[in-house]
């Protein structure tokens, strides 16, 4: 990867290492969402993908993702033009997006993904799992990030 890749190199010119290495695996866009349909405003829950492991934070089902959760968020620059709202704002791809720079905390800068839990953007442990809540009780799972 370049010297800080980040600061200099256009999103949909960096190479697949450099890419993977701005998610900080907060899995922040593994939970499910809700979209008020007057608004299309987004709410987000504490309810994940029934594929992720909710204590490593890790998605089970990486390699076939999109076969098995087809609206799974395949991040890549078109998406980002058309979507980026469905991420977080803590999110690293939409910052950089939007112009902004990454966060003190971001792996890149801090050098360890602990600094991800430390300040709060993890969602590991933070999260129960779709297969245990009723799709009628979504509404009681909101949640509302700070940052
Ligand atoms: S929200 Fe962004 S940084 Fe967090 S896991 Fe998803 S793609 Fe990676
Ligand atoms: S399939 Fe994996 S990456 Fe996609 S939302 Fe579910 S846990 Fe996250």
């Amino acid at each position: 990867m370049r010297e800080r890749f980040w600061e200099s190199v256009p999103l949909a010119e960096m190479t697949a290492p450099e890419w993977e290495a701005l998610c900080d695996g907060c899995a922040r866009c593994c939970v499910i969402k809700l979209e008020d349909e007057d608004t299309a405003e987004l709410h987000y829950t504490d309810v994940a993908c029934r594929y992720l492991d909710c204590e490593r934070c890790r998605c089970t089902a990486y390699a076939e993702r999109s076969e098995k959760v087809p609206d799974c968020l395949q991040v890549t620059p078109a998406f980002l033009a058309q979507r980026s709202r469905w991420l977080p704002q803590s999110c690293a791809y939409r910052q950089l997006h939007e112009g902004r720079s990454l966060e003190p905390w971001h792996p890149l800068l801090s050098g360890t993904a602990q600094s991800v839990i430390d300040a709060g953007i993890s969602m590991r442990g933070e999260l129960v799992s779709e297969v245990l809540v009723h799709p009628d009780d979504l509404e009681d799972h909101l949640i509302n990030w700070v940052r």
